[in-house]
């Protein structure tokens, strides 16, 4: 609890006790008054003064407003206690409130932890401990055991194991050796490495999540401002009914004045909307929250709501339902010997950063010296083009790039795994064959987004119709999509977006490595493996820190979960309300009841908003 929160429970509990002395006290006339006003003075003031400093403003029609009118009221009627206790349980209610979105709050602060505070950096023969974002790109910082990893970087010298739990949820700790690159946000648990400075603090993975996390309430789900809306209008709609109520019956039945007054102000309290108004953004703050939790990191409460509605979920192939870790299994040459081949793919390569071109290079002994390759262009879901040495033009990638090049294989290859075709200065020399394997989780992920109600699923991708149908056979995808360019990608989301039906939404899911237009064109993108790619934090809407599939069902699940704690809040409050209020206009509950029906209303619906924070995919065994 912060310091404020105590004094409000010490003011509740004073003004409660003094409360419940005055019953024993037999007075009667001014002096019951003045002592009643004593405890209510004393919980309430900050409420009347907020009132009266809305009136001031012209922002008349708050909750604030209706419990100082309310209240008032009570004690103009003579109903000193009820006064009382509107008051002090309203109290009660707010305060329960903001412990409960602090606590949310704390639980997203827990994912801030991973903001590091120094670095030891070595300058000048010495280490020096200085502030992360002082240390420039190209320098190099030592981590020893326990500290966190304040830089993005690669390692240089030492091995140890990394606690990645902060960023991925997965408590399993990460080897890492001299060659690995690392991310800063980690937890450095066994040996000492000394790491070369990759990126600024300010693009480096843990700047970048705190950013995303902390504009996350910016974005607003429909709920959220559907309740916005409706606080607008329905706090003076209900001070405008009370007041028709405590003055049309008396004149047109002529009845007592008193009692319709009552009845108003009893309607009064029963409507503050502080329940709905506070339990929905704290239900949607949980679950994002809880997401975080598990290494989903969810850019707004709109998107969680659109990932509740999933209803068609497409796969990029590559690095998404396969690992993405590609080796050359098969080198045939036409015309040149293998290891020149070899060499000039591996040089064609050098700058790309697919994982097909990693592959190629490793396919070579030596790291190739990117210094011997110029004009590099990558054409994204066709290949390279590159000259090598100054005057040896080399072509790699796929029919796709041969065709615009005009160039054919001699004969039609037949082959299965994905082939990287190698041309020089304009003559067929050969092909690799590089293969891939499908990711050990994808068919248990899939086969849990049908259990969760997802039977759409269908998977995009750039290489060949052969490898394609082999993928898509062994994960029993039904719907598949082969030889397209990124810009075809989009277009078939496009369509596919056209003839899903009514609320249902489609969720694109890539490993961000040139598919950022689909991302951003789907109605939920999913970036899997943040923690290696740049793009993807940027062009999706829901970042899964590294790239287990099954965080996939797990998101769509807690956004469902979400949203039905959201819809049992509002069907809850709006129930009760409508109730009470129907009831306190004939007189059948008293202000009492009144009090009791919004404090219970508002306690049990951050209860119930609590329970998104903690909820954890739990896939039925198989
Ligand atoms: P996916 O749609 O499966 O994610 P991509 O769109 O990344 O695949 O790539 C599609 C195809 O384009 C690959 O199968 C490969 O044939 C070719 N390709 C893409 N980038 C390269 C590269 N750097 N070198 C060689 N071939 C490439
Ligand atoms: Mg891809």
């Amino acid at each position: 609890m912060t310091k404020k929160q105590r004094e409000m429970r010490l003011r509740i509990l004073v003004s409660g006790i003094l409360f419940l002395l005055l019953f024993a006290v037999p007075v009667d006339g001014l002096a019951r008054l003045a002592l009643y006003l004593v405890p209510y003075l004393f919980v309430g003031w900050d409420v009347l003064l907020r009132a009266a400093v809305n009136i001031k403003n012209g922002q008349v029609f708050d909750e604030n407003f209706l419990m100082a009118v309310a209240t008032i009221g009570a004690f103009g009627c003579g109903e000193y206690p009820e006064g009382v206790a509107v008051l002090l349980f309203y109290q009660v209610g707010e305060l329960f409130q903001s412990v409960a979105v602090g606590k949310s709050r704390r639980s997203i602060a827990t994912l801030m932890d991973i903001r590091p505070d120094s670095a030891n950096v070595e300058r000048g023969g010495q280490v020096l401990q200085v502030n992360p974002e002082e240390i420039a790109v190209g320098e190099i910082i030592l981590i020893r055991p326990g500290e966190r990893v304040p830089l993005d970087g690669s390692v240089l010298e030492g091995s140890s194991a990394l606690d990645t739990a902060a960023l991925t949820g997965e408590s399993l700790p990460r080897d890492v050796e001299p060659g690995d690159s690392i991310s800063s946000g980690c937890v450095n648990l066994t040996g000492v490495l000394r790491v070369n400075v990759e990126r600024p603090y300010s693009q480096s993975t843990v700047a970048r999540i705190l950013d995303l996390v902390e504009n996350a309430s910016e974005k607003k789900s429909r709920a959220e401002h559907f309740i916005t809306r409706f606080a607008r209008y329905y706090t003076p709609v209900v001070v405008f009914a009370a007041v028709a109520l405590a003055v049309l019956p008396p004149l047109v039945l002529g009845g007592s004045w008193i009692t319709w007054v009552k009845r108003a102000l009893n309607f009064l309290v029963v409507s503050c909307p502080c329940a709905l108004v506070i339990s929905i953004p704290l239900s949607f703050f949980g679950g994002i929250g809880g997401a975080s939790r598990q290494g989903i990191l969810v850019k707004g409460s709109n998107y969680l709501e659109a990932l509740a509605n999933a209803g068609v979920v497409v796969f990029d192939k590559t690095g998404t339902l396969t690992e993405g870790k590609f080796q050359v299994s098969k080198v045939v040459c036409h015309g040149l010997a293998e290891e020149s081949l070899l060499e000039l793919a591996a040089l064609a390569e050098s700058w790309s950063s697919h994982p097909i071109s990693r592959a190629i290079r490793e396919a070579w002994p030596q790291p190739p010296d990117p210094r011997r390759v110029s004009q590099v262009e990558e054409l994204a879901g066709q290949g390279v083009k590159a000259v090598v040495d100054g005057s040896v033009a080399v072509l790699a990638g796929n029919m796709r790039l041969l065709e615009t090049a005009g160039v054919f294989p001699p004969q039609p290859v037949d082959e299965a795994g994905t082939l990287i075709h190698v041309c020089v200065n304009g003559k067929y020399a050969g092909y690799l064959v590089v293969s891939d394997r499908v990711k050990p989780e994808a068919q248990r992920a899939l086969e849990e987004l049908k259990e969760i109600g997802i039977s759409r699923r269908i998977m995009l991708t750039g290489d060949g119709e052969r490898t394609a149908a082999a993928v898509a056979n062994q994960l029993g995808l039904e719907e598949y999509y082969a030889g397209l360019l990124p810009g075809d990608k989009v277009d078939q989301v496009e369509r596919l977006l056209k003839t899903k039906e009514g609320k249902e939404t489609l969720v694109f899911v890539g490993d961000g490595i040139n598919d950022a237009p689909v991302l951003t064109r789907a109605d939920v993108g999913v970036a899997m493996g943040a923690m290696g790619s740049d793009a993807a934090i940027e062009a999706a809407d829901i970042v899964l820190m590294d790239d287990d599939l099954q965080r996939l069902p797990a998101a769509i699940w807690l956004a469902q979960k979400t949203m039905s704690i959201v819809r049992q809040n509002i069907a809850f409050a709006l129930g009760v309300k409508f109730l009470v209020l129907a009831l306190s206009v004939f007189g059948f509950v008293g202000m009492w009841a009144a009090v009791f029906a919004d404090v219970g209303v508002t306690v049990i619906a951050i209860l119930n908003a609590g329970r998104t924070l903690k909820a954890r995919w739990k896939p039925k065994a198989s």
